[in-house]
């Protein structure tokens, strides 16, 4: 029996193959955290959950959050890097707006329902 190779026998794990065979999976968990790591800003949580509603240039983007355009670029340029958002240019505007992708719905609905709020109108 493989759980009885653990040091102490707590005696729960059911399947320990199981368990193993997941947590060598550390791409996909790393995956996850670097996701996770970018929502650890409130600002630039702000700004991607903002880009899950709306679609934007950074001067649009600033006023909106109230916010410097150089601060809102870096955080831009942040969340594109860890592949949550994209961007298109139109002649000399660039707009942004997040990716379509199950990871950002997933982050789009974790931050609605941890706060007990819904979709704004757009
Ligand atoms: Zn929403």
């Amino acid at each position: 029996m493989t759980e009885n190779t653990l040091p102490h026998d707590h005696g729960t794990i059911k399947d320990m193959d199981e368990f193993n065979r997941l947590l060598s999976s550390t791409k996909g968990f790393d995956n996850v955290s670097r996701a996770l790591a970018q929502m650890a800003d409130g600002t630039r949580m702000r700004i991607f959950w903002l880009l899950c509603h709306y679609e934007g240039c950074v001067i649009n983007i600033s006023a909106i959050m109230g916010m410097s355009s150089p601060a809102v670029s870096h955080h831009l340029r942040s969340l594109k890097q860890s592949g949550l958002i994209e961007s298109r240019r139109e002649g000399k505007e660039v707009y942004y707006k997040a990716v379509d992708s199950t990871e950002v719905r997933y982050l789009h609905h974790m931050i609605e329902d941890l706060m007990e709020i819904t979709c704004p109108k757009a």
